[in-house]
């Protein structure tokens, strides 16, 4: 349960913090975790071992390198860029912060694209930034391009999730590059799910023309780093110069900084895990979109959203007597009746699959 704020102390807040609660992730301790986009296989044993043995020698008495030094020149020769185009945070969500407080605030407007990552209209309703929502298809939950460009026009910021979360879909890069023409402000483009798209969806190649684009990547998702929190973000030197002068100087441990660059390193040996998620994501869909009354909605990421009759009650039933934990979004404007499945294991997914089966037969009977 999430800790309850005093009236006493809410009267102290400033204005943009006053009604918020803390963060509740509802988590409870599970057999099968699914509700966090989490890569559920963990790390291979040799990378796990690679990084133990690299965390094993690190000094921790020192201050660590504030711009993450050797792990932002490893992911800039990943990605073809220089090392000045990169920006390591504490987990994506501090960069995401960083961006609100350095493009947001007062007199600032953000357009947000719901159904989508609600971490953005809380960071930006934080500083105190006016948000503007061009909703999407309430059916596809495709983004209505024509809309969107309208209020890019006038946009400090927009921020469009690729595959989005908790929807699964693309924006194309044709979409993104018409988003950077149209927005004399920053667009961000987050692309923590990417890896399990395609190569050819990334908006990255943009990069090279729009000094207006910013692209977020994790090692949260993909690469097993959830626990570490280390992500990072891509744009032009004077884009990441705005990042660096705002953000807090030590926010990335040494050890955080040092995981991270064992996974830049060895991020071939997650290929093949990665090839299963993609996989068994299509396995898991199949498997749920045969059951009577569910809608599967294609995704392009670890996870699917699901729309099933009574689905509060439904993952009520799966974590009390299945000790099976998915994400609830029943009660999100947009989202009725829709829960959000990670794909994990086969195990796992097999598990979910026989599950919400004989939940839903259960309720028919
Ligand atoms: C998970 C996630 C992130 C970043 O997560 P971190 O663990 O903070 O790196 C960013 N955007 C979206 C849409 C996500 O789902």
């Amino acid at each position: 349960m999430a800790q309850s704020i005093p009236e006493s102390v809410r009267a102290l807040l400033r204005p943009s913090a006053a009604s918020l609660e803390p963060y509740d992730p509802a988590f409870t301790p599970s057999r099968i975790n699914l509700s966090a986009n989490e890569n559920t296989y963990g790390l291979p044993k040799d990378v796990h071992r690679k990084l133990v043995d690299a965390l094993a020698s690190v000094p921790t008495n020192r201050y660590p390198d504030p711009m993450s030094g050797e792990l932002r020149e490893a992911i800039a020769a990943w990605h073809g860029v220089a090392p000045e185009q990169v920006c390591v945070g504490n987990g994506g969500d501090e960069l995401l912060f960083n961006l609100f407080l350095a493009f947001g605030g007062s007199g600032h407007v953000m357009v947000n694209v719901p159904p989508t990552f609600s971490v953005y209209r809380l960071y930006a309703e934080l500083v105190e930034t006016q948000v503007k929502d061009v909703p999407r298809d309430p059916e596809t939950f495709e983004v209505d391009m024509g809309a969107l460009l309208e209020a890019a026009r006038t946009a400090n910021l927009v921020v469009v999730t690729s595959p989005n979360n908790p929807t699964g879909n693309l924006l194309s890069v044709e979409d993104a590059a018409r988003l950077c023409e149209a927005c004399p402000g920053v667009v961000l483009m987050d692309e923590a799910y990417m890896e399990f798209a395609s190569a050819e969806d990334t908006a990255e190649p943009l990069l090279a023309r729009y000094d207006n684009l910013v692209v977020l990547h994790t090692f949260s998702k993909a690469f097993c780093l959830a626990g570490c929190r280390v992500g990072y973000v891509l744009s032009s030197p004077g884009v990441i110069g705005a990042l660096a002068a705002v953000r807090q100087p030590y926010s990335v441990s040494v050890l955080d900084q040092t995981a991270a660059q064992v996974l830049a390193q060895e991020r071939d040996a997650l290929a093949s895990t990665i090839a299963t998620i993609r996989s068994e994501r299509e396995r898991l869909s199949s498997g749920l979109a045969a059951l009577d009354g569910v809608t599967v909605w294609p995704s392009a990421a670890n996870f699917l959203l699901v729309r099933l009759p009574d689905a509060h009650q439904v993952r009520c039933t799966l974590r009390d007597e299945y000790s099976i934990l998915v994400r609830d979004f029943s009660q999100a404007p947009g989202l009725r009746d829709c829960l959000r499945i990670t794909v994990g294991t086969p195990e796992e997914n097999d598990a979910v699959i026989a599950a919400v089966s004989q939940i839903l037969e259960r309720s028919r009977a």
